[in-house]
């Protein structure tokens, strides 16, 4: 048969993608020229970059890029193999020590991104007759991983205890294991879990506790140790899940707790034992950005700052930034509430063509109807860059009809 006349057996893929843009909430890829910067240039065109999580401007720190360059010199592009089999480098393991005594834990292994970590971790540790209680919010990542392992899944109302509790009350006679799981700073909203509460609960019914801080690595408690640190949970947390991909700058997932956990992970987690790890660059890099957290804590108190400046002008605007029919946040994420998923877009549109990157967020990722321009404030914004992204934000919001 010709190959003109077959029917192309992914048509529908092509129905779905009308689809969306019949709904308005189809989108292409923006492409950076230049570096990860507050002001960058996507698409050929010159903008204020509000949707990184580049929070601590360590993407284009001469340390890390240093590190990285001396590495590859060293060690060469790649590492050859997966961990397991020839592909565990002197620096892939000076990376993990030195994680685990930044965040005081017996252990660290990490993975070649936050998804697989959480992915790996949680089919890891679990198994079909599990249980898994998890927020509502929770990262896709973390749901994956809960799917894999085949254990039941219990979701709770979003930062819900009440509703955490009669769901581990409801199993508390069954003989699986039970894992209570939330992240430490949710992504979309921007709010932090309530941990303290999280942490008696598992205490009370007997359950791991595992917190995913993606976002807040870099970010919250003492020259960034995240929320374990921030609510001095320490001890508490069986299951610490960190990023390299955000605050550190480079890409990268890590999984801290107990010597046996991470041994147990060594063995058992898929992406360690199935995928290649880090090249020495990456390790590299990330050594190097461990550093600069205890050598640069201003960066810290600069990203909170432009965070706090952030917040209060945008709320002065009359922006819905959070906290009436969405979470509240309390970092440096703060979505702009929109609602309508093609206003949304829309809203990202104008405001690239005048010169500010605000990706517009809609469903599936957030909730119909919830769809937001998220922006992320980072420690390199200068204040006279602010200032303009909020004129223009006023500007197009106004000439939108967003603001009054
Ligand atoms: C970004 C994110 C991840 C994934 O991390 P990557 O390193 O980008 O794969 C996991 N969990 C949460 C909450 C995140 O926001």
């Amino acid at each position: 048969m010709p190959a003109t006349t077959r029917v192309d057996p992914l048509s529908y893929l092509t129905d779905q993608l009308n689809e969306l843009k019949d709904k308005g909430t189809y989108f292409h890829l923006r492409v950076l020229d230049d570096e990860q910067a507050p002001v960058c240039t996507f698409d050929g065109k010159k903008v204020i970059n509000l949707a990184s999580n580049n929070y601590l401007g360590l993407t284009t720190h001469p340390k890390l890029r240093e590190a990285a360059l001396e590495a590859t010199r060293k060690y060469g592009v790649g590492s050859g193999a997966v961990r397991t089999i020839a592909g565990t480098m002197k620096i892939h393991m000076q990376l993990e020590e030195k994680i685990a005594r930044f965040k005081d834990v017996e252990a660290c292994v990490v993975f070649q991104s936050g998804f697989a970590a959480n992915a790996g971790t949680v089919s890891a540790v679990l198994g079909k007759d599990d249980f898994i209680i998890s927020d509502k919010l929770n990262h896709a990542s973390i749901i994956d991983g809960a799917r894999l392992s085949r254990a039941k899944i219990l979701v709770f109302e979003h930062k819900d205890i009440g509703d955490a509790e009669s769901k581990l009350a409801s199993i508390k006679d069954q003989p699986g294991k039970k894992l209570l799981i939330s992240d430490g700073v949710f992504s979309m909203d921007g709010d932090i879990g309530p941990l303290p509460a999280l942490c008696d609960l598992a205490e009370k019914y007997g359950a791991i506790m595992m917190v995913d801080d993606a976002h807040a690595s870099g970010v919250l408690g003492r020259n960034g140790r995240g929320t374990i640190d921030h609510f001095k949970v320490h001890g508490r947390v069986d299951i610490q899940v960190g990023t390299l991909s955000k605050a550190i700058g480079a890409l990268g997932g890590y999984v801290c707790g107990s010597r046996d956990l991470i041994e147990f992970l060594y063995h058992r987690a898929r992406p360690f034992l199935f995928s290649t790890s880090h090249p020495p660059s990456v390790a590299a890099t990330c050594i190097a950005a461990f550093e600069v957290l205890e050598q640069e804590p201003g960066r810290i108190d600069k990203l909170w700052e432009n965070t706090r400046f952030w917040k209060k002008e945008l709320g002065l605007l009359g922006f819905d930034i959070g906290g009436k029919t969405t979470p509240a946040s309390e970092t440096p994420i703060t979505p702009i509430i929109i609602g309508d998923g093609k206003l949304t877009m829309d809203f990202s549109r104008e405001l690239f063509k005048e010169g500010v990157m605000g990706t517009g967020i809609a469903f599936p990722t957030v909730p119909e109807g919830k769809a937001r321009i998220r922006t992320i404030m980072t420690a390199t914004h200068a204040r006279e860059e602010l200032d303009e992204a909020l004129a223009t934000l006023k500007k197009v919001g106004k000439r939108m009809g967003i603001l009054n």
